[in-house]
């Protein structure tokens, strides 16, 4: 299986990430990497970027040495409306959005909540991926978040930063592997996100690939192994 692009990397505008966003495109030109989303935490995050941030984004190239960059955001969910900290009007202007849960922006909620907040952000059209959706300490109604995001059309991602034993998001294999089932049993599209903090993470997904392989997980739903395919179901242009 080959991996075209890498939809979940953070540059030094992150606050707790080290490397340029043209080391990023570097890095992902010497994997083969096709297209790379720079997807910065947002401003709910402690030292995470300004808006304007965000705002300026119009001004960088389509292609990054050699590499599709996607303008994108990680951005906070802040309530259990499924809310998240980047106004419409910026979220509009962004190619790609994740919709994640951290701690420092949004307690953990009960099972009811969780799942509430998580069905009614994949309900926003802007948003096209929920990142990490691995984390225990935010545990949710599998089968009802999994039948959302195959009703709508936003895309589960198989975070490879969560199954990595040093990860900060406890309990993830289990939780992460009984998510993937479920979507593997409704045929559910999927993709894979580095959530690199540093470049030589960018486009490394061993920890994922290796529970894809395990539940072989077909390719044609793997979004990150077409670079055409996953741009068509986000509704950007190729
Ligand atoms: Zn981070
Ligand atoms: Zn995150």
């Amino acid at each position: 299986m080959e991996y075209k692009l890498d939809i979940h990397t953070h540059t030094v505008s992150s606050g707790h990430a080290y490397s340029s966003l043209e080391e990023n495109a570097r890095a992902a030109c010497a994997r083969g990497l096709e297209l790379i989303a720079m997807t910065d935490h947002t401003p709910a995050m402690p030292g995470g970027p300004h808006i304007f941030h965000f705002y300026n984004m119009r001004i960088l190239p389509r292609m990054i040495a050699g590499v599709r960059v996607l303008k994108g955001a990680e951005t906070n969910i802040i309530d259990y409306n499924g809310s998240v900290d980047l106004d419409e009007e910026v979220l509009e202007q962004m190619e790609l959005v994740i919709a994640s849960l951290h701690p420092p922006c949004i307690a953990f909620g009960t099972v009811g909540e969780n799942t509430r907040t998580l069905v009614r952000a994949m309900d926003n059209p802007r948003i096209h991926i929920i990142g990490h959706p691995g984390d225990a300490r935010y545990n949710f109604d599998v089968k009802e978040v999994v039948a959302a995001s195959k009703a709508t059309g936003t895309l589960l991602e198989i975070n490879n930063s969560s199954l990595k034993p040093t990860s900060s998001r406890p309990g993830g294999d289990v939780f992460i592997r009984r998510i993937f089932e479920e979507c593997l049993s409704v045929e559910a599209p999927i993709v894979i996100g580095s959530d690199a903090h540093f470049s030589d993470a960018v486009g490394n997904f061993p920890e994922a690939h290796r529970l894809l392989k395990e539940l072989a997980y077909p390719e044609e739903l793997i979004l990150n192994t077409s670079t055409k395919r996953f741009l068509d179901h986000i509704g950007l242009e190729a």
